[in-house]
């Protein structure tokens, strides 16, 4: 192999793509649009700040790698007119296509949709590892891939599950995987995408490579996956949720055939979006050929991901949830939707653009016991949320779990689910949910009841 290739975006996966493609010989240059980025050593040139790269470095080209999170239009741009046969690919487009030759033995499950994407990349992964299969899982959750590929030791994965952003998407290839599923679409990055169907059309990529044996996975109550399965692709498309598909049955177990059928209680985690996420990986854990004892045995265990539906602390019967992850309203409707208690919501932070609160509205009637607003949406979310339960404004996460342990009763839930990004007072999700576990340990530590 060899040739010329320039990466976009030298974070963790444009570096580790770059690693990759030195070790086959390419010559490799990169660009990246922070100043202070470092540089990748044995890059043949590295350029540094501003918005693209000099015009010169797209000349001569035989790949274009572009990372996720740099917008690729001027790069594309660029390289359409001084290479206009390079191939434009991502990390992991090049990586899979490497493993699948590598490894040819090894099924591939690749995974998307808006919300949930990590959660069932975990509880798939921890299902074959308990099944003793050594899956590698990551993509967007964890490690990259090509990460994986520069390991020359150790024996070959049992499996490769890949969560896949839709940025991700938007370079693969038809590259053979014996499952591919979207969980769920709702609007989301509309600032990278012309409206919310080029947004799922972009999602839908990842059905590009199903092989003729293998199975789509979409969601039924969300058509809008079901419809992105390509019309002519011939293999096996289940909907979850659908009458006969892997569903909620009405004694309210998880049914994914007419072998496997568990009570919810098995899953240790909370919300019944949880249990549809277990349908999706119990499915294609079942298409893998885990055998239904190990498919049970395996989702009792699965202890769930940080800020995720986390179960922080009980006191008098109030449960503390730290649900940080949940940065848009679809995931907070998911959450509210069928939850096993009346639930003080606490929300707000940056809205996401295109995002409307009124959805919420609706959940909250029906499962909420009380609202508490903090960050710059806390008006929009006060407003939202008048006249359909007691709401509290506040301007800490502090002040917002002692409103919330307030406004609680026994046989409540707390849940920080803020369907909002983090970025307006903290660094990150995981920076706000910390906070909140923080919050909520020192409040029922000066509880009087505890003392
Ligand atoms: P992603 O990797 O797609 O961001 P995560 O598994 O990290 O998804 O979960 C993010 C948030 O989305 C969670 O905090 C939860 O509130 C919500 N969520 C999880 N699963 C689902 C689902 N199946 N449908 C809708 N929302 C969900």
């Amino acid at each position: 192999m060899g040739g010329r290739a320039l990466v976009i975006g030298l974070g963790t996966s444009g570096r580790a793509a770059a690693a990759l493609l030195l070790a086959e010989g390419y010559e490799v240059s990169g660009f990246d649009s922070r100043p202070s980025a470092s540089p990748l050593e044995s890059l043949t040139a590295c350029h540094l700040g501003g918005t693209t790269a000099p015009p010169a470095a797209y000349e001569g080209l035989d790949l274009l790698v572009l990372s996720p999170g740099v917008p690729p239009a001027p790069h594309r741009a660029l390289a359409r007119s001084h290479s206009p046969d390079a191939k434009v690919t991502g990390e992991l487009d090049l990586a899979l296509a490497r493993a699948r030759r590598r490894w040819p033995d090894t099924p591939a499950v690749l995974i998307t949709g808006t919300n949930g994407k990590s959660t069932v990349t975990a509880m798939l992964g921890h299902l074959l590892e308990h099944a003793g299969a050594r899956p590698f899982v990551g993509g967007n959750l964890g490690v990259p891939l090509s990460t994986r590929l520069m390991e020359r030791t150790g024996a070959r994965p049992g499996a490769l599950v890949l969560e896949c952003s839709s940025y991700q998407l938007e370079t693969l290839s038809p590259t053979p995987v014996d499952v591919a599923m979207v969980l769920n679409v709702s609007p989301d990055h509309l600032d990278r995408y012309d409206d919310l169907d080029h947004y799922a059309r972009t999602k839908g990529r990842i059905f590009c490579g199903l092989r003729p044996g293998g199975l789509a996975l979409t969601y039924a109550p969300d058509p809008r996956t079901v419809s992105l399965v390509p019309a002519a692709w011939g293999g096996s498309h289940t909907a979850v949720g659908a009458p006969h598909g892997p569903r909620l049955d009405p004694r309210g177990r998880l049914r994914v055939d007419d072998t496997l059928v568990l009570p919810r209680e098995a899953l240790p985690l909370a919300g019944r979006h949880n249990a549809v996420n277990a349908l999706f990986a119990l499915a294609a854990a079942r298409h893998l050929g885990l055998s239904v004892d190990a498919c049970d045995a395996g989702l009792r265990e699965f202890s769930g991901l940080p800020h995720r539906m986390q179960l922080v602390a009980e006191s008098e019967g109030i449960a503390f949830y730290d649900d940080s992850k949940a940065t848009n309203v679809a995931s907070v409707v998911a959450m509210l939707d069928g939850f096993e208690r009346p639930v003080v919501l606490i929300a707000g932070g940056r809205a996401k653009r295109g995002d409307d609160l009124a959805p919420l509205a609706t959940l909250l009637g029906a499962q909420g016991r009380g609202l508490i607003a903090l960050g710059e949406a806390k008006q929009a979310m006060l407003d939202m949320a008048r006249g359909v339960v007691p709401t509290e404004g506040v301007d800490t996460m502090r002040e917002a779990v002692l409103a919330a342990r307030a406004m609680a009763r026994s046989g409540d839930a707390v849940v920080l689910s803020p369907a909002c990004a983090s970025w307006d007072m903290y660094e990150s999700f995981a920076h706000r949910g910390r906070e909140f576990c923080d919050a909520v340990r020192q409040t029922i530590a000066h509880d009087p009841a505890t003392d």
